[in-house]
Parts: structure tokens; C-alpha cells; sequence
């Protein structure tokens, strides 16, 4: 009979929990989801490799209350756009982390939402199978469930939809992706998440509305979902890019598109308890 996994969970390690945590070992790189923004939702094994890496690869996605968590004595490395400069090239930090991981170092590398969610997480991954380190992937509460759920709006609701799509908004030459098949996309899924798609949030609801979606249909954009700075702006298709240009957001964002949108009005719990608290 085959041996079930055991996850790593031994030798145990305690996070002052009554629950053991698998070592994090010199050697290893571990793919890190931190979630949308709120440190509250990072997972226990989230926390407890900020606490006991050496170093830490983030990227600018990451909130800096999360960055503060983080072992003091651990090196931090920046794999960012930074100051207007185009981002390192994702060869470039892929091998960083080998070459980490060769020195001995229990390298965390830590990325905004999940990993493995349009955050090249299976690219580095990929490059670690191949050189022989040993990694983990730590999934994170992906932005387009969690920040919408800071915004009331929940990415299922029975009566609204069985599906919803997860989307990017441009592809790795930066423009809105030639990939998708927005006829398909527009008929067979009722609920709509954008990721990265504020710059071509223009053309990107002219081709649903093209395909066949209602320009009357409810539509949101959330910005720096579940920060302080959470802003979030709720349209319809044909009019949520003015509204959105009208408010000043700004990425990051999500765009949602469907009837659940209109579940805010009743759900949006963020607002009612800073008003209930004020
Ligand atoms: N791996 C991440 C996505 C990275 S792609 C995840 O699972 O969430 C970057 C895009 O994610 C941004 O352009 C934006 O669309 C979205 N995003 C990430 N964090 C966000 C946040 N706090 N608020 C709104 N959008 C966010």
C-alpha cells in the first residue's frame, strides 16, 4: 500500500499554536502566496516562514505591514519595478533563487495574492525542478476571491452563477490578450474577474459588450483591496471605465463584471462596520 504524504509536518515546529509546522529547511525556496493585502489573512505557514527565513524575495505587490512580520535578521531582496525601471527580467530572478537556495540560504519568496494565480509562480517553480531544489508552495488568498470579499461582492452566489472566470486583462507583451476567445468567455460565464486589466479596461468592455454582454450589466473595480486604501467604484459595463477614471483608481484593481456586483449593496460588510465603529 502506498505511504499517504505526510505534508512535511515532522519534524514539528511551533508557532506558539498547539499544531506542529513543517521546518523550513536551509536549501529550500518556498513559494509564498500573502495574499491581497491584509496581513490577517496570510496562513500559518505564510507566517511562520516570514519568521524563520534568511531570505526574502518579495515583490511590489506585497503590503509592507505584511514585509514587517518578517524575521528582522533576514536579507530582503526586491524583485519589483522600482522607481519607474522596468522590472528584473523573470530568468533573472528565477536563477537568483537557485543560486540562493545553492548557498544554503531557507529563501522565501513572497508574492501578492497566491502564487500560482497569475504571479509566474509555476515559471520559478519550474526553474527550481530543474536545477534540483527542493521547494514548497504555500497557496495565498488570491485577490479576485479575497479583495472581493473586502468588497462585498462574492465571487459565487446561487442565484447569480455556477462559474465565474478568472481573466488577465493584458498578456506578456502588455496588450489586452489575443488568446482569449471572447465570444466563448462572454456566453459561457456569468461572472467576469479581471486581473491587470484597469490600463485596458476601455477596449476590454467594448469587445464583452461586441460579444454579446449587456452594457447595462453591474460591474465594479476594486483598487488595493482589503488595505487602508481600498477604494471601490461600482458602474455598469458601458460606463465603468469613466467612473473609474472619475475616481482616480489606480492599479492594482480588479474588474468584476456580473450580477453579483449588485450583492454589495447588501453585502458590504467593510463599510458597515467602519461605520458602526465610528
Ligand atoms: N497572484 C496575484 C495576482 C498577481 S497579478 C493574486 O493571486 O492575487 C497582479 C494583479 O492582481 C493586479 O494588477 C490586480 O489586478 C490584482 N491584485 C492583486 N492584489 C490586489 C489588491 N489588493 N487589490 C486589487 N487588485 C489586486
Amino acid at each position: 500500500m502506498r505511504k499517504a504524504p505526510s505534508f512535511g509536518y515532522s519534524p514539528a515546529i511551533m508557532i506558539g499554536l498547539p499544531i506542529s509546522l513543517p521546518e523550513f529547511r536551509p536549501g529550500q525556496v518556498w513559494l509564498v502566496g500573502a495574499g491581497p493585502g491584509d496581513p490577517g489573512l496570510l496562513s500559518l505557514l505564510a507566517l511562520h516562514a516570514l519568521q524563520s527565513c534568511d531570505v526574502l524575495v518579495y515583490d511590489a505587490l506585497v503590503d509592507d505591514r505584511i514585509l514587517s512580520l518578517a524575521n528582522p535578521e533576514a536579507a530582503r531582496e526586491y524583485a519589483g519595478k522600482r522607481g519607474g525601471k522596468p522590472s528584473p527580467l523573470q530568468k533573472d530572478i528565477s536563477n537568483r533563487l537557485v543560486e540562493l537556495a545553492q548557498e544554503g540560504k531557507r529563501v522565501l519568496r513572497l508574492k501578492g495574492g497566491d502564487p500560482f494565480v497569475f504571479g509566474r509562480g509555476a515559471e520559478e517553480a519550474q526553474v527550481l525542478v530543474k536545477s534540483g531544489v527542493p521547494f514548497r508552495v504555500v497557496p495565498g488568498i488570491t485577490s479576485g476571491v479575497g479583495g472581493l470579499a473586502y468588497a462585498g461582492i462574492p465571487a459565487t452566489s446561487r442565484d447569480c452563477n455556477s462559474a465565474v472566470a478568472f481573466v488577465t486583462g493584458h498578456d506578456a507583451t502588455g496588450d489586452v490578450p489575443d488568446s482569449i476567445d471572447w465570444q466563448s468567455l462572454a456566453h459561457a460565464v456569468p461572472v467576469l474577474v479581471f486581473y491587470m486589466a484597469l490600463k485596458h479596461l476601455d477596449r476590454i468592455s467594448a469587445k464583452l459588450i461586441e460579444a454579446g454582454r449587456s452594457p447595462d450589466e453591474p460591474a465594479a473595480a476594486v483598487a488595493r483591496a482589503s488595505t487602508p486604501a481600498q477604494k471601490v467604484v461600482t458602474a455598469t459595463l458601458s460606463t465603468l471605465s469613466a467612473a473609474v477614471k472619475a475616481a482616480g483608481i489606480e492599479p492594482p484593481a480588479l474588474i468584476v463584471v456580473g450580477e453579483v456586483v449588485r450583492l454589495r449593496e447588501q453585502l458590504d460588510w467593510l463599510s458597515a462596520l467602519a461605520a458602526s465603529e465610528a
